[in-house]
């Protein structure tokens, strides 16, 4: 649950993104430069809340033993294993549950 190769999560999100612009321009008469400028924001609020996450949650000073377990195995293993390619990506469970709380969030916008 720790572990994901790279090619698992491109492979799940880039259908997302390719198939999300497709219906929006097609469906919602989005036009292609406006789509371009919600992808470029949309890349930096993604950045923004990765960098929020990291920096509150996953470096988050837990002083119970159990909360050092909970955050070494949310993210301290990943600085354990810092060459791990199979570590650098969020695995697919977790990813999936955020990812659709966003979806959920702007589409119900
Ligand atoms: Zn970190």
């Amino acid at each position: 649950m720790t572990k994901t190769h790279p090619v698992v999560i491109y492979s799940l999100y880039f259908p997302v993104i390719i198939l999300t612009l497709y219906y929006g321009n097609v469906y919602k008469d989005i036009p292609v430069l406006t789509e371009s400028g919600l992808f470029l924001a949309g890349l930096f609020t993604w950045t923004l809340f990765e960098y929020s996450i990291h920096r509150f949650l996953f470096h988050y000073l837990a002083e119970t033993s159990r909360g050092k377990k909970i955050v070494y195995a949310i993210h301290g293993v990943h600085h354990e294993y810092p060459r791990d390619k199979e570590r650098l990506f969020m695995p697919p469970v977790p990813s999936i549950i955020i990812a659709s709380i966003f979806f959920l969030f702007f589409f119900t916008l």
